[in-house]
C-alpha cells in the first residue's frame, strides 16, 4: 500500500465521526501523491503526513452565558491549533449551530495550506463555537463573546494563536472578545484581527477576501486571454466574502446575477444592487426577501438554485458543500467556464472532479479566498509596528499576494505534470513549505 493510502486509513480510523475532516484529508493527500511519492523514504521516515493531519492540540470547553430572561445557556466552545512550523497559528472563529469539532478540525486543516500559499509567516489554527448569533440581543452576544474568551484567552497570544473573524464573527463580536481579552490579560497587544478600524484593525480587511477572490479570478483569466469586462458572474451568498466579490467583480466591468442566503436566492438579470445587499445583510441583517421587495428587476427563489443560472464565471461564497454534482453539471452544460472558492469548500469532491474533467478552471477555496487570512496578517504586522497603512496601500498589498498565489499554484501544478490543475498546485505549493520548515524543526 502507498505512504498516503496508509496515512488515509490511519486518519480515518482514528476520525471515523468526522465527514469534513476525512474529506478534507482526503482530497488534500490525494493531490499530494505525486510530491509525497517523490519523497517518499525521507517522508515516511520522519512520519510527515501522521504529523500534518494530527492536530498539534484540540481545546474543547463549556461556555456558559445568560440570555435576556435571565436563564443561564451552555455552548461549546473549540480551538485546533494546527500547525505551527512557519508561524503562529492563525484561522478564523466559527459561531454557528453546525459547528462541531469535526468541522472545526477540516477548517484548521486547510488553513494551513492556505496560510503558507501567502507567502507571510503565519501557521493555521481554526476555533468556534455551536453558538447561534441569529435572533439574539447585543447583550446576549456581548454575554457569550465574554464567556467564550474568557477560556480562550488562556491558549491565544499575538506571537501563540491569533484567531479572526469567520461566519458568524464579524466585527461586533471581535470587539467584544477583543475587550474582554484586555480586561483579562491586562494588556492590548494584536491577538484578534478583523478589529475595528479604531484599536487595531486594518484598512481594507473587511474586503479582502472577496477583493483578493477576484483579483486572483482576473489573473486567471487573464492568463487564459480573456478579461473580466463584460462577463457574466453568479456568485453564492450574502455574507462579508459574497457581498465585496459581487463589488470588485463589478468594478472589473462583469455583471454579478445572483446572491443567496440560507433559505433562499435571488436573481438579478440588471446585475446585483451592492448598496441594497450591504443594506439587507449588514444593516439590518434581514433576509433576501427585503432585497427583491426593494429591487423590482430582482426575482426571489425559495432554496437553493444559483447554479442553473447561466454564467461565464461562478464563485461559491457562502459555506460548505454547497456546490454539488449536478450543479456541476448545469454549469458546464451552461458553458461556465470558470469556479473559483470564495468560500472554504463549497464543492464537493465528485463536483470538483467533474469541474476539472470537462475543462472548467477551478480554483479551490485555499488559493481562491487566501486574501482574507493574507490581510489579517497584514494587521498583526500593523500592530506589531504600531502603525497603520493607508487602504491603497493595503489593498495593493492584497493584490500582490493573490497574483503571486495564482502564478505559484500554477507554477507548482507543472513541475509535477499537472498543468492547469490547480487544486493540486495549491496543496502543493502550500505543503512544500511547511514540510521543509517541519524537516528543518526536527521531532515536534
Ligand atoms: P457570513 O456569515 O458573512 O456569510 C455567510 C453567507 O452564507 C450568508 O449569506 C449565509 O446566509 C450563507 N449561508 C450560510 N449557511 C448556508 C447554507 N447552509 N446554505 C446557503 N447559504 C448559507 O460568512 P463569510 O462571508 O465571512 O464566509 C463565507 C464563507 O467564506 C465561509 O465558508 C467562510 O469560512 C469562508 N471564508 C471567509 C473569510 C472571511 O474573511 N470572511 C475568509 C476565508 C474564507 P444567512 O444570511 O442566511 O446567514
Amino acid at each position: 500500500m502507498s505512504y498516503v493510502d496508509e496515512v488515509l486509513e490511519l486518519v480515518k480510523q482514528k476520525n471515523a465521526s468526522e465527514p469534513e475532516f476525512l474529506q478534507a484529508v482526503t482530497e488534500v493527500l490525494n493531490s499530494l501523491r505525486p510530491v509525497v511519492e517523490a519523497n517518499e523514504e525521507l517522508y515516511r521516515k520522519n512520519a510527515i503526513l501522521e504529523r500534518i493531519t494530527e492536530p498539534d492540540r484540540q481545546i474543547m470547553f463549556r461556555v456558559p452565558w445568560v440570555d435576556d430572561k435571565g436563564q443561564v445557556q451552555v455552548n461549546r466552545g473549540f480551538r485546533v491549533q494546527f500547525n505551527n512550523a512557519i508561524g503562529p497559528y492563525k484561522g478564523g472563529l466559527r459561531l454557528h449551530p453546525s459547528v462541531n469539532l469535526g468541522i472545526i478540525k477540516f477548517l484548521g486543516f486547510e488553513q494551513i495550506f492556505k496560510n503558507s500559499l501567502t507567502s507571510l509567516p503565519i501557521g493555521g489554527g481554526k476555533g468556534g463555537s455551536d453558538f447561534d448569533p441569529k435572533g439574539k440581543s447585543d447583550r446576549e452576544i456581548m454575554a457569550f463573546c465574554q464567556s467564550f474568551m474568557t477560556e480562550l484567552s488562556k491558549y491565544i497570544g499575538a506571537d501563540v494563536d491569533v484567531p479572526a473573524g469567520d461566519i458568524g464573527t464579524g466585527a461586533r463580536e471581535i470587539g467584544f472578545m477583543f475587550g474582554q481579552y484586555k480586561r483579562i490579560k491586562g494588556m492590548f497587544e494584536g491577538v484578534l484581527t478583523g478589529k475595528g478600524l479604531t484599536y487595531g484593525g486594518s484598512l481594507a480587511r473587511t474586503e479582502a477576501t472577496g477583493y483578493g477572490l477576484l483579483y486572483l479570478t482576473e489573473e486567471l483569466i487573464k492568463c487564459h486571454g480573456e478579461s473580466m469586462e463584460g462577463k457574466t458572474v453568479v456568485v453564492s451568498g450574502a455574507g462579508n466574502v459574497a457581498i465585496y466579490a459581487t463589488q470588485k467583480a463589478q468594478q472589473m466591468g462583469a455583471k454579478v446575477v445572483t446572491c443567496s442566503d440560507s433559505t433562499g436566492w435571488i436573481y438579478d438579470p440588471e446585475g446585483i444592487d451592492v448598496a441594497l445587499l450591504k443594506e439587507v445583510k449588514e444593516v439590518k441583517r434581514a433576509r433576501l426577501t427585503e432585497y427583491a421587495a426593494a429591487r423590482p428587476s430582482a426575482q426571489y427563489h425559495e432554496g437553493r438554485g444559483v447554479w442553473q443560472i447561466k454564467c461565464d464565471i461562478a464563485l461559491p461564497c457562502a459555506t460548505q458543500n454547497e456546490l454539488l454534482l449536478d450543479d456541476a453539471k448545469q454549469l458546464v452544460a451552461n458553458g461556465c467556464k470558470c469556479v473559483c472558492e470564495g468560500a472554504n469548500m463549497p464543492t464537493t469532491i465528485d463536483a470538483t472532479e467533474y469541474l476539472q474533467a470537462n475543462g472548467v478552471w477551478f480554483v479551490g477555496g485555499k488559493a481562491a479566498n487566501a486574501g482574507g487570512v493574507a490581510t489579517s496578517a497584514l494587521e498583526m504586522s500593523q500592530n506589531s509596528e504600531r502603525l497603520s497603512w493607508s487602504f491603497e496601500e493595503v489593498d495593493a498589498k492584497l493584490k500582490g499576494i493573490m497574483v503571486n498565489i495564482y502564478h505559484n499554484i500554477d507554477d507548482a501544478a507543472k513541475r509535477y505534470g499537472m498543468e492547469g490543475n490547480y487544486v493540486a498546485g495549491a496543496n502543493i505549493a502550500g505543503f512544500e513549505k511547511v514540510v521543509n520548515a517541519m524537516l528543518a524543526q526536527g521531532v515536534c
